[in-house]
């Protein structure tokens, strides 16, 4: 098989591991000109390049009930050398089809797998003088000295929690030790990065979950979420709605409904944007987000004696606890306040908030809103 089926047969099975903004997805993907898949990403800087997403290998020794890659199923398996790879990835660069790598693998012996993955970037960045983008998987059982390596020379790594804690991993990847085998890399990536920051390029660190797959709750989860991003310092989480996939022990296990990743990502969206802490969520008797409201909405619903809210006065963190003003419009009705009173709903719609959201958790100059939307394109009495 030549390097260009390689890149399409690896690219494709490298389709589960998130990246970006939901690029994991078949709608954020593309083929190229050649047929092989390019995976946009937003990196941490905010900025969008196209990855080439590949798998060292998809052949692995584990047999985790949920992954395509499994050691239990029958199919063919490939395998690049780290020259092949790495000098494929520079065909691609130097035809600007891709401006960056994701590399990720199964795991054939961890060490001699991470040993692989290492030798390929380390002749990206050497050989080929990258000097872009490249996030590093970094694999269950890998060493601290793997884990120095991968943040000396990527922009990002991550390790894949994929449950969110010992009891739920043991019922979908019975190998893998949460704490020794995934845990631990993360908090050694993290004491590496503290340590190197302000000496090199700033590396983070994410994770993922397979939502739904061991029968978790989303306050298991988010509980997990907010824990990591307390102690190792994690830039994102990913969660990656389960999908069966056939000839895998969970094969007729439901698929999650997309709705359940959407509520997941806006807590962690609370999280990261918005100063929610764990205990600000609302969940269910079964101990899970409610599917028929965001979070934010069902904070406030709990919190009548927080509202409402004067939005000429209140704090950014008062503002930003009313349902639809989020972090920019938020920054807006600070810098704009000065300049005049913010009396009408319009004046809330153009800095960026959805106003008919926010109506019932506000005062506006002293008065509750009427909720009168065609006043919206008309010129604002009192605000500039
Ligand atoms: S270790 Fe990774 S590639 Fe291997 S079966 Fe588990 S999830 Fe799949």
């Amino acid at each position: 098989m030549d390097t260009g089926q390689k890149i399409e047969v690896l690219g494709r099975s490298a389709q589960y591991d998130l990246c970006g903004d939901a690029c994991g997805t078949q709608a954020s993907r593309a083929r190229d000109d050649l047929g092989r898949w390019i995976y946009p990403a937003v990196l941490p800087d905010g900025k969008r390049i196209n990855l080439l997403k590949i798998l060292l290998t998809n052949a692995c020794e584990n047999d985790c009930y949920y992954c395509a890659n499994r050691a239990s199923r029958n199919f063919r398996r490939l395998s690049f050398t780290p020259e092949e790879l790495a000098y494929a990835f520079d065909q691609m660069h130097r035809k600007g089809l891709v401006r960056g790598l994701f590399l990720s693998s199964g795991v054939c012996n961890a060490g001699r797998t991470m040993d692989r993955m290492i030798a390929t970037v380390e002749l990206v960045r050497r050989r080929y003088a990258f000097p872009g983008y490249v996030h590093l998987k970094i694999l269950p059982g890998a060493t601290f000295a793997h884990v120095e390596r991968a943040v000396q020379l990527a922009n990002r790594v991550s390790v894949n929690l994929e449950a969110p804690n010992p009891e739920r991993l043991a019922r979908i990847a019975p190998p893998k030790d949460f704490t020794a085998h995934l845990l631990q890399p993360l908090h050694w990536a993290n004491h590496l990065i503290e340590e190197g920051k302000g000496k090199r390029v700033s590396v983070s660190q994410t994770t993922q979950f397979v939502v739904g797959a061991s029968d978790e709750t989303d306050r298991e989860l988010l509980s997990t979420t907010a824990r990591l991003y307390r102690e190792v310092g994690l830039a994102r989480v990913y969660f990656s709605a389960f999908q069966p996939i056939v000839d895998t022990p969970l094969e007729d296990h439901p698929p999650t409904p997309p709705l359940r990743e959407h509520r997941l990502y806006q807590s962690d969206f609370l999280f990261r944007k918005y100063g929610f802490t764990f205990e600000d969520l609302i969940f269910d008797d079964s101990g899970n987000l409610p599917s028929e409201a965001d979070p934010k909405l069902m904070w406030a619903q709990a919190h009548p004696e927080c509202f409402p809210v004067e939005v000429n006065r209140a704090s950014r963190e008062e503002l930003l606890r009313v349902p639809g003003i989020g972090p920019r419009s938020a920054s807006r009705i600070l810098k704009l306040r000065g300049k005049g009173k913010f009396c009408e709903l319009s004046d809330l719609h153009k800095v960026g908030a959805v106003a008919k959201r926010a109506a019932s958790f506000i005062l506006l100059d002293g008065k509750r809103s009427p909720c009168q939307l065609g006043l919206w394109d008309s010129a604002s009495a009192c605000h500039p």
